[in-house]
């Protein structure tokens, strides 16, 4: 039986779901989205057990976003798994670190070139002059390079003209805010965002030390600790971090609790990339974003993505505009996908389907 639509089926769709339709037009930086500030119970972030030794420090869900990182001891010292978004953070999970372990910092490993996942380095290399930051050859290049995406060099320089613009706007919204509510809301991102901004200012970005164009393990002190790559997905240059024996993966935001962002990332290659994961034995995930996960999440995520690219090619192929797959497909795929990418206040899923949808559009069928 065929699934493709005609354009008329496609249009009577659009058309029952009007009434449910929200403005999709998003098409905010990675993770710069406005959340309920109120919602956050710990300001930075809260560091859980996943396994003997291995920590995961999860985000506190902000307006001014902050990545997860891991944490990995080791008896001759600590590895990192990206660093947050701004030093202050990072410096916080330092002194956490510090409270756990006399031991020096020894390895930050950078999963990705986003923003919000290595401009907290300067914290680890200001311990020591050992310190060797990894991460792959291709974030490397994206760091340094201009336009990468949302992170790197350039994109420092771009939130330095952006954030104040932020800023001013978030003081007209206050004044036109229509409750108090409303009013404290605006009132504390405003203060996130001053506050990033004075630390944006003085940021000494601290790029990585060590790139690597294939998998490498590395062994410390007895522990087993895989660097991956196995090809594009979130970024050109993922890489997941594997510990076999305490079956535990970081992945960066190659597989997070929220939405995706696809930005900067290849959908098709990522499903390949995420199947490429599912191989490895391992029974918890330390994503990029949200709480850390069971391994059937990596099933449900690649679900999204398949499901996603699927209804976009079928949309496209049935003479769909853009404008109209943004609205059909956000309803589409809801029942399935909705609650569960919602779970947190930022990163839902009426936050970034239509900008999934433009995503795929633009990077599978136009380019297809
Ligand atoms: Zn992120
Ligand atoms: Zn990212």
């Amino acid at each position: 039986m065929s699934t493709h639509w005609t354009r008329r089926q496609f249009l009577t769709r659009v058309g029952a779901a009007a009434a449910a339709i929200q403005a999709f037009d998003h098409l905010d930086a990675c993770c710069v989205f406005a959340a309920d500030a109120q919602t956050a119970e710990k300001d930075l972030f809260e560091l859980k057990k996943v396994a003997d030794g291995v920590y995961a420090a999860v985000a506190a869900p902000r307006y001014k976003v902050n990545s997860n990182a891991a944490v990995i001891l080791t008896n001759d010292g600590v590895v990192v798994v990206d660093s947050h978004s701004k030093p202050s953070a990072a410096q916080a999970l330092y002194r956490e670190i510090q409270g756990m372990t006399k031991q020096p910092i020894r390895k930050v490993i950078n999963t990705h070139f986003h923003w919000d996942h290595w401009q907290g380095n300067q914290v680890y290399a200001a311990q020591g002059s050992n310190l060797e930051i990894i991460t792959s050859e291709s974030t490397k290049e994206n760091m340094t390079k201009p336009d990468a995406g949302v992170g790197g060099l350039s994109f420092i320089e771009k939130q330095l003209v952006n954030v104040p613009k932020e800023i001013e706007q978030l003081k007209n919204d206050i004044q036109q805010a229509s409750s108090p509510e409303q009013k404290a809301r605006l009132e504390a991102n405003l203060q996130q965002a001053e506050a990033y901004l004075e630390e944006l200012k003085h940021l000494k970005p601290t790029l990585p030390t060590r790139t690597l164009t294939s998998s490498v393990t590395l062994n410390e002190q007895g522990r087993e600790i895989q660097v991956l790559l196995l090809g594009r997905a979130h970024t050109s240059g993922d890489v997941f971090i594997y510990m076999p024996r305490e079956k535990v993966v970081a992945t960066g935001d190659a597989l997070i609790d929220w939405m995706p962002f696809l930005g900067d990332g290849y959908p098709e290659e990522w499903v390949q990339t995420l199947t490429a994961l599912e191989k490895y034995d391992f029974t918890h995930i330390i994503p990029g974003h949200g709480e850390v996960l069971p391994k059937e999440h990596l099933v449900f995520y690649r679900g999204y993505l398949t499901d996603l690219i699927a209804a976009v090619k079928q949309a496209a192929a049935a003479g769909a505009s853009l404008d109209e797959m943004k609205k059909a497909l956000g309803d589409q795929l809801a029942a399935k996908y909705e609650q569960a990418m919602s779970k947190y206040p930022l990163g839902r899923y009426r936050d970034r389907i239509g900008q999934n949808v433009e995503m795929v559009y633009q990077k599978v069928v136009k380019k297809a």
